[in-house]
């Protein structure tokens, strides 16, 4: 294995492959090269040997030799000299790792201007201005990444060298009334570089080395250290990069951009990075170096038409000002996306009316472009279908479903406060600390945040007028969690950074206060609270015919069937609208929480026998069958999964003061029996007591009135010449006894009213999955059920004994020491929670081969999951309607995914 590779020039001997050893700059620049591409010579000082560097400190005398050898051959291609007196030849160093990490790790330029040097290349340029140019750019760059930054030094002033630099260099501009950095002339510029100079040897106690070869090798070493500095450990860290990747040193001749009206420099796309229209895309500046375009110290000028924007309408662009390098250009960058077949971001400098490539990458993209690019290169042929689902991800999908802060002003900003990010999207907002109160606010047409510890089933209206939901405990399934994702809502969970005090209508962030009325801003995509309010950016996905395109191409590269987990019509309609193919999860008791229904509810709850709860649910009875017309109708000709009755009662009982009061006025009890009627039904452990089945066996009427209410409302919508598929699924079964016992009322009711209307009805009758003894008897169960569907959130939670609204209190120390690598709630737990799936599927088919299969948990809209799902064969998954288009995508891609 060799130390340097080279490229630009015939003995090119590194190319795409090497891009462990090379990085990606140096990997790219010997691709550009035997490409036939016009690329400055130069080579690649491996990463291997940053390893090395890093752990020594130093180069061998063996290093130093083949340096040397290396600028030799650079110095015969070009015909100059590092160091000469009369035509002496500059390098650049640049870094570059296997991943781009941008602005993270350093770049020095004009190495080589010395007082030998300087005279000779102006003698050869005849151009001092541009020679005192480079210099001053030598001198800062080189003070702020080798002297200060890589050699660990700081300043008296203890302001970074960088920033006096830059102050002194803009107070001479103001002074002397120059605009622009080309303007100044090249007295000021000789000054400006003494200034410099003096400023170093003051602040940093050294001397601004004037040898040719120490400043290279301090410039290589800079470059290898700034692998390990604190901006990059940091960047890696929230990227999840690797740190033994190491970073490349890129010695390359340098070509001028600034050396006269004839040069420039510029960076761009071969695509629109943010439409991803098929438009060449850039910036340049004429007579500028390197980082100008992108530093921002002058309004870049468009390279063509189709690159203007409102600030750059009548500015000149290098198509008119440069017609043949524009074409060249044009040449290069379609040779560069056939050969990468992806949409490249490239740098480029013209120096004397030559053209030069410096650089070639993977171009960063958003959401929409991300889509619009993958189905165009694949329309072009470039790539094939699976390509094009593998280049698009949830995060592309969510972002163009959602609406977001324009990313360039997200990046400057800096969040208040941190939590997990359980609905999607950004929403502005003034605070609130209650359900009741975001009601009242939200009435007036104001925008709310509904900040709160945790959410409950009671919440609901008052989340529902919410833009967003903040709580400071729960996990990715907590209720605020689930119902948020449901709707789409962004929502952030689990932000301990937070304590609420509720009495005083404040939250406090460290040193931070918010008060009840202030602005909030939540980016639940990612989890970010920020303070105040910010600007967004609306979306729609209904007109977007690339979305469309890419929905129905992965429709057709798919196995799994995709349905939802939805009850309200607004809800099912957005499903349809995002494609599902059922519903895999009708919740009854959400209806119940209508403020209408809900004192029905407690009557039944509260009803002394068995005859008093029948005749409350024949009152429910009609609000039911109608909620179920509805969803059939909206849904058809698709199934849909109906669960009956499932959470504890007590939850329905969160009684106020008035509801005690007319409780008591209807049932002729006193209001101390009321309460003593909720104390009994308090429980120790809820989510482990009389709740899912186990309410219908201790009370069968209720099972009878849902029974009822599904069957009428089939034969109703079936006689209107509705198509209908009803499934009924008993939830929490453990043992088979308990399922049987349900499907036999069920199925009695069923029986009893397709006889009496004389109509026949496919039906289906099945159980949720969610506890392991039900996985264990799998094959029990399949003998009676007709269908299982994993409801994985409580299959998680029973498995590992988690719960799931109070993972948010030690998830954090689990994800921090590694004892988790991600929470079990969002993406399936493969190895424990999958491994009782693959049981349960494995004897369910055993003894029952056509029995359906599907998922209803959140898992069902988590692409990785998805993955496992489809490999296990499942019919269907199921997930919130928002998640509808990830999972056609997700299900596309595991169809070809090899684990
Ligand atoms: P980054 O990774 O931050 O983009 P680069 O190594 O690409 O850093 O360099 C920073 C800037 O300097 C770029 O604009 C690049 O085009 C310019 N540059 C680097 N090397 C040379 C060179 N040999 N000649 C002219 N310009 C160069
Ligand atoms: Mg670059
Ligand atoms: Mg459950």
């Amino acid at each position: 294995m060799k130390n340097i590779y080279r490229f630009g020039y015939q003995k090119t001997d590194g190319s795409v492959n090497l891009v462990d050893l090379l990085g990606g700059k140096g990997a790219n620049l010997a691709e550009m090269t035997n490409l036939g591409i016009p690329v400055p010579p130069g080579f690649t000082i491996t990463t291997k040997m940053c390893q090395t560097y890093l752990k020594n400190n130093n180069f061998t005398k063996k290093i130093y030799k083949e340096f040397n050898k290396e600028i030799g051959l650079v110095e015969s291609i070009l015909n100059k000299g590092f160091g000469s007196e009369k035509n002496p030849l500059l390098f650049s160093v640049r870094s570059g790792a296997k991943v781009s990490m941008p602005g993270m790790m350093e770049t020095v330029l004009n190495i080589g201007l010395t007082s030998k040097t300087i005279p000779g290349l102006i003698s050869k340029t005849k151009n001092e201005r541009f020679v005192y140019d480079s210099y001053r750019r030598l001198i800062m760059m080189y003070a702020d990444v080798v002297l200060e930054k890589a050699d660990k030094r700081t300043t008296k002033s203890g302001l970074s060298i960088r920033l006096m630099m830059e102050k002194l260099f803009s107070s001479l501009k103001k002074r002397r009334g120059y605009k622009n950095d080309s303007d100044i002339n090249v007295i000021d510029l000789k000054k400006i570089s003494d200034k410099f100079k003096k400023v170093i040897k003051q602040e940093l106690s050294i001397d601004f080395p004037d040898n040719h070869m120490d400043q290279l090798v301090g410039s290589i070493q800079a470059v290898f250290k700034s692998w390990n500095g604190e901006r990059a450990i940091k960047y890696r860290k929230i990227e999840g990069i690797n740190h033994k990747l190491f970073t490349a040193a890129n010695v390359q001749a340098m070509v001028f951009g600034n050396m006269d009206e004839g040069s420039a420099t510029g960076v761009a796309f071969t695509r629109n990075p943010s439409t991803g229209d098929s438009n060449f895309y850039g910036e340049w500046l004429p007579n500028a170096q390197g980082e100008d375009v992108v530093a921002g110290i002058r309004t870049p000028h468009p390279i063509n038409k189709n690159s203007r924007t409102s600030m750059t309408k009548h500015a000149i662009t290098l198509e008119n000002e440069f017609p043949s390098i524009y074409n060249q250009l044009i040449t290069i960058k379609n040779k560069l996306e056939k050969h990468f077949k992806d949409m490249q971001d490239i740098e480029f400098t013209i120096e004397n009316k030559k053209l030069w490539m410096l650089q070639t990458r993977k171009g960063k993209r958003n959401g929409m472009a991300a889509i619009r690019i993958a189905l165009d290169l694949y329309k072009e042929k470039l790539i094939d279908v699976q390509s094009v689902f593998n280049r698009v991800n949830s995060k592309h999908l969510n972002e163009i479903m959602h609406p977001m802060i324009d990313p360039v002003i997200e990046q400057q900003m800096k969040p208040i406060a941190t939590g997990l990010p359980a609905g999607p999207g950004t929403a502005s907002g003034r605070v609130v600390f209650s359900a009741s109160e975001a009601e009242n606010i939200a009435k007036k047409g104001r925008k709310v945040i509904l900040v709160r510890k945790e959410t409950s089933p009671e919440d609901i209206n008052g989340m529902n007028v919410s833009e967003a939901i903040l709580t400071t405990r729960g996990g990715m399934t907590s209720h605020a969690a689930l119902v948020a994702r449901g709707w789409g809502k962004c929502c952030i969970v689990g932000c301990n950074d937070l304590v609420i005090d509720e009495k005083n209508k404040k939250i406090y962030i460290d040193n931070l206060v918010v008060s009840e009325g202030e602005w909030l801003t939540l980016n639940g995509s990612e989890g970010k609270v920020y303070g105040g309010k910010v600007k967004l950016i609306k979306r729609d996905v209904s007109n977007n015919t690339y979305f469309k395109k890419l929905m129905l191409l992965s429709d057709k590269n798919r196995n799994l069937k995709v349905r939802t987990n939805a009850e309200q019509s607004k809800d099912v309609l957005k499903a349809v609208e995002f494609g599902s193919e059922g519903i895999g999860l009708c919740r009854t008791e959400h209806m119940f929480f209508n403020p209408k229904r809900i004192q029905f509810v407690r009557l039944m709850i509260l009803a002394q026998n068995e005859q008093d709860r029948k005749k409350i649910l024949l009152k429910l009875l009609p609000y039911q069958q109608n909620d179920f017309y509805k969803i059939m109708k909206n849904i058809s000709p698709f199934p849909v999964t109906i669960r009956l009755l499932d959470p504890p009662l007590h939850e329905f009982l969160d009684l106020k003061k008035q509801d005690i009061v007319e409780l008591a006025e209807i049932t002729g009890l006193s209001k101390q029996q009321i309460k003593n009627q909720t104390d009994l039904l308090h429980e120790v452990n809820p989510m482990l007591g009389h709740r899912g089945c186990r309410l219908g066996v201790s009370y069968p009427e209720i099972t009878k009135m849902q029974a009822t209410a599904i069957i009428k409302a089939s034969i109703k919508l079936l006689n209107e010449g509705i198509k209908v598929f009803p499934e009924i699924m008993v939830p929490l079964v453990g043992s088979i006894n308990e399922f049987i016992n349900q499907k036999n009322i069920i199925t009695e009711i069923f029986q009893d009213a397709l006889k009496k209307e004389k109509v026949k009805i496919k039906y289906l009758i099945g159980t949720m999955i969610e506890l392991p003894r039900a996985c264990i008897i799998a094959d029990k169960i399949a003998e009676h059920a007709d269908f299982i569907s994993f409801g994985t959130n409580d299959l998680t939670q029973t498995c590992f004994g988690f719960s799931r609204d109070d993972i948010g209190s030690f998830l954090p120390h689990y994800l921090n020491k590694k004892i988790l690598t991600k929470d079990p709630f969002e993406s399936l737990d493969v190895d424990g929670v999958g491994s009782l799936i693959n049981i349960a599927v494995k004897k369910a088919r055993k003894v029952n081969k056509k029995i359906k299969i599907g998922v209803c948990g959140e898992h069902g809209g988590d692409e990785k999951s998805i993955y496992f799902f489809n490999q296990k064969d499942f019919d269907y998954v199921s997930c919130s309607p928002y998640r509808v288009p990830i999972a056609r995508l997700a299900a596309a891609k595991a169809k070809h995914l090899k684990l």
